[in-house]
């Protein structure tokens, strides 16, 4: 973009009470300077100069539409676990995709959902009905939309096995993407790089039995408990595994584990998590992928990418 586009943009959204007075038009709920800390799970982060919650599918598509419209540079989030807001907070605009975008209808095999939709509920309600697919993705915190976009899986699986299409909307208006126009990858789909908010999701299961879906999902829940910190808050996983090899590996390796930087601890349970042990900055998780990164680049010549996504300003180098 342009400097005069980008100084054109600024001066808009620094306008903060304009925009949400605008915002508080089409959408009910709109919050100015809203912490983030209390929508994401790293339980991170300074504040949203304007959060918008939309409450159904209506009222995303009026924001959406208006923010495109005036060019209004937005972030979303859906259950914020895959985030690390910065100290600062974000300047401008942050849409939260959750409740009240959360209806979903299955027709025999095919299930279609709404982003804000809880991915575990669906799991579950999936499990019910002995439909399999997403049996992987009951213990991954996160909205559909949220799972989407980063092409979440585990256990082997990922969402773009069961992913038949997605409704976005874009600048253009809205349209339906089939997964050929998705870009599938590990941990990654299109949608990271272009301005385009998640609206539905369609999903195609298998017919199978409750017994044996269930089954499945629970042993992999246990697996999960088993090897993954489950109390304190965190991200998930914070690096990329490297190609042919795993991220949480290479930093048990290197004795990683324990490491400190204010009250982000890098966990003793999965080395690739980074544990909120108490008022941890988002300076201090960055700090501490730092060194992380550092150890790893020092023994193994391996470069470590971060799975996690940093939102508002953080120095260049971080992201
Ligand atoms: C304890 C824990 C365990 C985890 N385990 C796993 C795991 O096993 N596997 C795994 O893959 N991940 C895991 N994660 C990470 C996280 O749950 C996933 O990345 C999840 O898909 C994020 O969903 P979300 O709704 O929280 O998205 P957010 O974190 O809110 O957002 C993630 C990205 O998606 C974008 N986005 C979100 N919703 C939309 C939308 N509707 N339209 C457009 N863009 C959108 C955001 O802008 C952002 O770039 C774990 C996290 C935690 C905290």
């Amino acid at each position: 973009m342009p400097p005069c586009a980008n100084a054109l943009l600024l001066s808009r959204v620094n306008d903060v009470a304009a925009v949400a007075a605008e915002l508080k038009t089409l959408c009910r709920e709109v919050r100015e300077n809203e912490p983030l800390r209390r929508h994401v799970s790293f339980r991170i982060g300074g504040p949203a100069d304007v959060l918008v919650l939309p409450r159904s599918a209506d009222e995303l598509r009026k924001i959406a539409d208006w923010l495109f419209k005036h060019r209004i540079p937005f972030e979303i989030i859906g259950q914020g676990s895959n985030v690390l807001i910065a100290d600062g907070g974000i300047r401008g605009v942050v849409v939260k995709i959750g409740k009240g975008l959360d209806r979903f209808t299955f027709k025999d095999t095919r299930l279609v959902a709404e982003a804000g939709t809880g991915l575990p509920h669906l799991a579950r309600t999936a499990a019910t009905k002995g439909l399999s697919g997403l049996e992987f993705a009951a213990g991954i915190p996160a909205s559909l939309g949220g799972a989407v976009v980063m092409n979440a899986g585990a256990h082997g699986h990922a969402m773009s096995e069961v992913l038949r299409e997605v409704r976005v909307l874009v600048p253009e208006g809205e349209q339906v993407l089939g997964p050929s126009e998705l870009g599938f990858a590990y941990r990654t789909t299109v949608l990271q790089q272009r301005r385009a908010v998640l609206l539905e999701a369609t999903m195609e299961l298998t017919q199978s039995d409750p017994v044996t879906v269930r089954a499945r999902t629970d042993e992999w829940l246990k697996h999960r408990s088993d090897t993954q910190p489950i109390g304190p808050p965190s991200s998930g996983c914070v690096f990329r595994n490297p190609p042919g090899d795993h991220a949480g590996r290479l930093i048990d390796v290197v004795g990683a584990k324990g490491l400190v930087v204010g009250d982000a601890r890098v966990s003793e349970i999965h080395a690739n998590y980074i544990v909120n042990v108490g008022e941890a900055k988002a300076a201090d998780v960055v700090g501490l992928m730092h060194k992380v990164s550092g150890l790893v680049a020092e023994k193994f010549r391996v470069r470590l990418e971060p799975e996690i996504k940093l939102l508002g300003e953080f120095a260049q180098t971080t992201r």
